[in-house]
């Protein structure tokens, strides 16, 4: 059975994709942590970092980096929290490799971990 993300990635349910290309897709989280909060995943499915291949993490880190500006900008942030939950034990609920970009805004009280963790 696919993954929420792949479905999103074969337009079976709705996103709100803001960035796309051959290898990775990026789009709104649905329960969005800030305003602006994106996730960058690859297009095919892959539980987590360690078995994703050196080409397309090479392309998943081209995305983040050119979204983290776009994002910050787009919602006038201060600043991003960018982290991957990668396996359960660290909170991961989509079996499917995203990273978080969450803006973050000067005294908004979330530490870093908080960010991700809801
Ligand atoms: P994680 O806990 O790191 O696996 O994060 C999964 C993230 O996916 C959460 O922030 C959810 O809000 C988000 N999410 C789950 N389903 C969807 C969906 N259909 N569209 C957008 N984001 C989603």
């Amino acid at each position: 059975m696919s993954t929420i993300f792949s479905q999103i990635v074969e337009g079976e349910i709705p996103a709100r994709i803001v960035y796309e290309d051959e290898t990775t897709v990026a789009f709104l989280d649905a329960n969005p942590l800030a305003p602006g909060h994106t996730l960058v995943i690859p297009r095919d499915e892959y539980e987590r970092l360690n078995d994703v291949p050196d080409d397309v993490a090479a392309a998943l880190y081209d995305t983040v980096h050119r979204m983290v500006p776009a994002v910050e900008e787009s919602v006038d942030a201060d600043a991003t929290t960018v982290a991957f939950n990668n396996g359960e034990a660290a909170g991961q609920e989509v079996p499917h490799v995203h990273c978080h970009i969450v803006p973050r805004f000067e005294g908004d009280g979330g530490g870093p971990i908080h960010a991700i963790t809801g």
